[in-house]
C-alpha cells in the first residue's frame, strides 16, 4: 500500500471526496510532525476506527508567538513518512503555509475564554491560530473523526467546544498520553533537551505521579496536592514553573477537592524550551480511557444534580458513551446515556428482576417512539414486543423484561467499521452483566441476528443460516447457548422476527419463557 504525499487543498479536498464516494469513512490526525509514539498512537487509534486515514504534518505559523520556536521547530518529513507507511497510513496532508493561508486571509476563530488561562495565558493567540488551523483542516477534508491526544488537554478540550459550538459534523476522539520509560511525556520538542534539562523535566512526570499516589491513598485537598507537586518541581532548580494546577476540566476552574475527573496540569521552561504534562485523578486502578471519560463527562459544578446513578451502570454508560460516540458514529439513535442512564434507573430499581433480555432496534428510526419513553401510552411497537412476550402492560413487561438497543447500534450504518463493531461488542457483553438474572435473550430481527451471531457468539459467516431460513417453519427459532462471559452460565435464546421492520410475524413465545 502506498501513502499519498499530498501537498494543495485542492488535492487534499478530491482524496477526501473520493473517500466519501466510496462511503468509507475517513480519520484525520492533525500534528506538526516531527512524529514520535505519541501521534503514532493517534493513528493506530484512527486505523481501528475508520476505513480511511490521513495524518496532516503542517507547523502552523498562526499558533505561535513572535518569541517562540516556530524557525526551530523539528521538521523532517522524510523520516515521518517512514514512520505512517508501515501503519497504512493512506494519505499525508503536508502543505505549505502559503496554501493554508493565502495571500489576503484574514479570519480567524475566537475560542473564548476557555483559552485565556495557562497555556492560553502563557502563549496569548496560541489557542486562536490552533483553532482555526484545525476548523480549516475539518472543512477541508470535512472527517468523520478527528484524533487529538490528551497530553495537550487544554487544546483538545478547546477544540471539543469548537466542535460543538460551530455544529461541526466531526467526532472527536483523544487518546491518553504515551510517555518514555522513564515517565517523561513523548514530545516532537524533547530532542532538543539537553541531558540535564531532560533530567530536570522528569520533574513534571513525577510531581503529577506523587499526586497520584496522593489521591489513592486517600487524599482530597487539591491544596496539599498541589504542595507537593510544587515541591517535586522545586527539587529542580532549571526548571521554571509556568504553572501547577488541578482544576475541574468542564470549566478550568481550580478545585478545592479532588473528585475522579479532576485534572492537574503543569507547565514549566528549561531555557527556550516548554514542557507541559497533565494527570486525570481516577479510581484506584482505573485505565487511562476511563480517565479520559470521566474529565470529558465532568460537569460544571453548577449544573451538578440529579439522581446519583448505581456506579456500575455510571461506569459502563461512560465506558459504552465512548465507544459509542467514536464507532458508531452516525447510527446511533438512543444514546447510551439514556438508556442506562435514565431508563434503567428509573424503571429498574433492581436488576436482578430482569430474567430476559430484549434485543432489537427499538421503534425504527424514530426513536421519540421508544418503548421507555412512554410507558402509560404503548406505541404500536411496544405492543407488538408485548404481544410476542405475552404482556399486557409495561409494569408487567418491566417485572421479567429489558429492553435494549445495544446490537442495533451497530447494526445499521454503511460507515461502521467492523473492527469497531468488534470494538465495541465487549459493552454490549458488559451491559448483558448488569443483569446478573439473566436466563433468556430474544432477538428481534435480522439485524440483530447476524450481529449477535457473529460478535457476541463468535461465529463465522459460514456457520451462520440465513435468517429468513431459519425462522421459515415456525416463525422463531430457539438454541441453547453457554456465554462465557456470563458466568459460563447456558442462556436460552429466541429469535423472532421484527415486530416493527420485517414483514413476517412471529408467534407468541410467552409460553416458552418459564
Ligand atoms: P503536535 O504534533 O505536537 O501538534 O501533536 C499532534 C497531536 O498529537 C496532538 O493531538 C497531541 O496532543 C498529540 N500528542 C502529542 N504528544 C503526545 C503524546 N505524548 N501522547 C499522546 N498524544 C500526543
Amino acid at each position: 500500500m502506498t501513502t499519498r504525499w499530498i501537498t494543495t487543498v485542492a488535492e487534499m479536498k478530491a482524496f477526501a471526496a473520493e473517500t466519501r464516494l466510496k462511503a468509507k469513512s475517513l480519520a484525520l490526525v492533525p500534528t506538526m510532525g516531527a512524529l514520535h509514539e505519541g501521534h503514532l498512537s493517534l493513528v493506530r487509534r484512527a486505523k481501528i476506527q475508520c476505513n480511511v486515514t490521513v495524518v496532516s504534518i503542517f507547523v502552523n505559523p498562526t499558533q505561535f508567538g513572535p518569541t517562540e520556536d516556530l524557525t526551530r521547530y523539528p521538521h523532517d518529513p522524510e523520516k515521518d513518512l517512514e514512520l505512517l507507511r508501515p501503519l497504512g497510513v493512506d494519505a499525508v496532508f503536508a502543505p505549505s503555509s502559503r496554501e493554508v493561508y493565502p495571500a489576503g486571509f484574514s479570519t480567524f476563530v475566537d475560542p473564548g475564554p476557555t483559552a485565556t488561562v495557562f497555556e492560553g495565558a502563557a502563549r496569548p493567540g496560541h489557542f486562536r491560530g490552533v483553532a482555526t488551523v484545525v476548523l480549516k483542516l475539518i472543512n477541508i477534508l470535512r472527517p468523520d473523526i478527528a484524533f487529538f491526544g490528551q497530553k495537550d488537554f487544554q487544546q483538545m478540550v478547546i477544540i471539543r467546544r469548537l466542535v460543538e459550538d460551530l455544529n461541526l459534523p466531526v467526532r472527536i476522539t483523544v487518546c491518553p498520553i504515551v510517555r518514555e520509560a522513564d515517565g517523561l511525556a513523548k514530545s516532537s520538542r524533547n530532542i532538543y533537551l539537553s541531558a540535564q534539562d531532560r533530567k530536570a523535566a522528569l520533574a513534571l512526570s513525577r510531581g503529577l505521579k506523587r499526586a497520584e499516589e496522593m489521591a489513592e491513598a486517600g487524599e482530597v485537598d487539591a491544596q496539599r496536592i498541589l504542595e507537593e507537586i510544587h515541591k517535586t518541581l522545586a527539587a529542580e532548580p532549571r526548571l521554571q514553573v509556568d504553572y501547577a494546577v488541578i482544576v475541574n476540566p468542564a470549566t478550568f476552574e481550580p478545585v478545592t477537592s479532588v473528585s475522579p475527573g479532576s485534572v492537574a496540569l503543569v507547565a514549566a521552561r528549561l531555557g527556550a524550551i516548554r514542557v507541559i504534562d497533565n494527570l486525570i485523578f481516577g479510581p484506584l486502578g482505573s485505565s487511562p480511557e476511563l480517565r479520559l471519560q470521566l474529565a470529558l463527562t465532568t460537569q460544571a459544578p453548577d449544573k451538578e444534580g440529579g439522581a446519583a446513578l448505581r456506579p456500575e451502570t455510571e461506569r459502563l454508560r461512560l465506558r459504552i458513551e465512548n465507544c459509542r460516540d467514536c464507532a458508531a458514529v452516525s447510527s446511533v439513535t438512543l444514546p447510551a446515556r439514556e438508556f442506562l442512564a435514565k431508563y434503567l434507573e428509573r424503571d429498574y430499581p433492581n436488576l436482578e428482576s430482569v430474567r430476559v433480555l430484549v434485543i432489537g432496534r427499538c421503534a425504527p428510526m424514530n426513536p421519540a417512539q421508544f418503548l421507555y419513553r412512554c410507558p402509560e401510552a404503548p406505541n404500536q411497537f411496544a405492543n407488538r414486543v408485548y404481544d410476542l412476550l405475552g404482556v399486557k402492560t409495561f409494569a408487567e413487561f418491566k417485572a421479567r423484561f429489558a429492553l435494549t438497543d445495544a446490537a442495533r447500534c451497530h447494526a445499521a450504518g454503511p460507515l461502521v467499521d467492523e473492527r469497531a463493531v468488534d470494538h465495541c461488542t465487549q459493552y454490549l457483553r458488559e451491559e448483558f452483566k448488569l443483569f446478573p438474572s439473566l436466563q433468556y435473550i430474544v432477538i428481534l430481527g435480522e439485524d440483530a441476528y447476524l450481529q449477535f451471531q457473529k460478535h457476541i457468539l463468535g461465529r463465522g459467516r459460514a456457520s451462520i443460516r440465513p435468517f429468513a431460513e431459519l425462522l421459515k417453519s415456525e416463525g422463531w427459532a430457539q438454541e441453547t447457548v453457554r456465554l462465557p462471559w456470563y458466568g459460563e452460565r447456558d442462556v436460552r435464546i429466541f429469535y423472532c422476527y421484527h415486530p416493527a421492520v420485517e414483514t413476517k410475524k412471529s408467534p407468541s413465545i410467552a409460553s416458552h419463557l418459564g
